[in-house]
């Protein structure tokens, strides 16, 4: 088997890069181990500024729910101000496979329900054959078994270590339907959710967590999130107006926020596999599509003969595309994290201006 460029992942980057390059005439192994349509943990907060390359693609949400502000709640205060644009809230089982069948119906040829065991920048060795690649495309999310094979640095990091946690919930009968065009996000101890409306009147609850608090719950979701609500009054306010929709929760592989190099030994890396930006932004998934954008041209020159070029410039483009706003999200992370400082910090009844600003450093503005 022979292509020009084996994506391996198909997240929002990989199924992003593989309909791009298909529609230039590329041949695209699009390799994963799920088959589609699967669910995924994430805030499943889609970012305005990932619509456009959907809109490009002819994707069409509008069955999805549009959200328009955000609230930040903490102990006793809140705080809250609006997008400048409309985000949708839409589940990883919808987003996933909508985008996965569009890059297969553009050209990519599909890999699916293949686990991908060995990766080199010209060949990946799946659990049932070999492909052979003149590029090699990374976008195998925040955490896989190549970035200790890469012998990638931020793997040996411990302090840093977050996990992810989601339900899928429905308003309890009689209770408040919390408002569709609404975000809402929760402070608590080395940790923050969010809530947030998905397609067919469902809702979200997906947090993050330092590892450092999970200790003594033996992987047990419903044992944690029974201590946040004993903590957090407002925490325990919300939970208690919704029943679970889905039978367990849904957790993550670790979440390391390090620096991460865009190209590794000859690998192009896109979407978390390049750089984690920090959950609490919702903008992930915009960051992994708009990655997959910004690195078709330089996957195509590097299909030429120009491949060391084409590395340098895709890693300074990257860094420079996409640094700045990994690390304001790590700045606003702290403060949601904190409680008792998040509500010092609203004590200063900040203008909805603040929110509008941080906001615009954690975007991109050309997408
Ligand atoms: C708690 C939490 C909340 C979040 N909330 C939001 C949010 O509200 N909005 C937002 O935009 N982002 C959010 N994110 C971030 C978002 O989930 C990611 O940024 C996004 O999924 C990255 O997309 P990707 O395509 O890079 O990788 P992924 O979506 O992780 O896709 C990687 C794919 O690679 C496949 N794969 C991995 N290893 C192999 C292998 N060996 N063989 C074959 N296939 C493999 C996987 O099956 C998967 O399909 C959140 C993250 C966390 C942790």
């Amino acid at each position: 088997m022979e292509v020009d460029v084996a994506i391996l992942g198909a997240g929002p980057g990989g199924s992003t890069l593989a309909a791009l390059l298909a529609r230039r005439g590329c041949s695209v192994a699009l390799i994963d181990r799920d088959t589609f349509p699967r669910d995924k943990l994430c805030g499943e907060f889609l970012s305005y500024d990932a619509l456009p390359i959907l809109e490009q693609f002819g994707i069409d949400l509008h069955d999805s729910p549009a959200i328009t502000r955000c609230r930040v709640i903490g102990r006793r205060r809140k705080y809250e101000f609006e997008f400048p644009k409309a985000a949708r809230g839409i589940s990883r089982l919808l987003l996933d496979d909508v985008l996965f069948r569009h890059a297969i119906s553009a050209g990519a040829q599909s890999f699916d329900a293949r686990t991908a065991v060995a990766a080199s920048r010209n060949r990946v060795q799946t659990d049932r054959e070999e492909i052979a690649a003149r590029v090699v495309v990374g976008a195998w999310g925040r955490w896989g078994r190549f970035d200790q094979q890469l012998d990638r640095e931020f793997v040996r990091d411990r302090s840093h270590r977050y996990f992810g946690f989601k339900r899928h919930y429905v308003a309890g009968s009689g209770w408040r339907v919390v408002d569709g065009g609404l975000i809402e996000l929760y402070s608590f101890d080395r940790g923050y959710l969010g809530v947030s409306p998905i397609e067919n009147g469902g809702t979200n609850i997906c947090g993050l967590v330092h590892a450092s608090r999970l200790t003594g719950h033996k992987g047990r979701w419903d044992s944690f999130v029974d201590e946040i609500r004993r903590e957090e009054r407002q925490l325990d306010a919300m939970y208690s107006q919704y029943q679970p929709s889905q039978e367990g929760f849904l957790s993550s592989e670790p979440v390391i926020f390090r620096g991460k190099s865009a190209v590794e030994q000859g690998i192009f890396m896109i979407g978390d596999a390049s750089g984690i930006i920090d959950p609490l932004t919702g903008s992930g998934m915009a960051m992994a599509m708009q990655s997959a954008v910004l690195a078709e041209p330089y996957v195509i020159s590097a299909l030429s003969a120009k491949r060391d070029d084409a590395e340098r410039e895709y890693r300074h483009r990257h860094r420079e595309f996409f640094a700045a706003r990994i690390r304001w999200s790590r700045r606003v992370a702290f403060l949601l994290s904190r409680p008792a400082l998040l509500d010092a910090a609203l004590a200063t009844r900040p203008r909805p201006a603040i929110g509008e600003f941080l906001l615009r450093r954690t975007r991109a503005d050309q997408f």
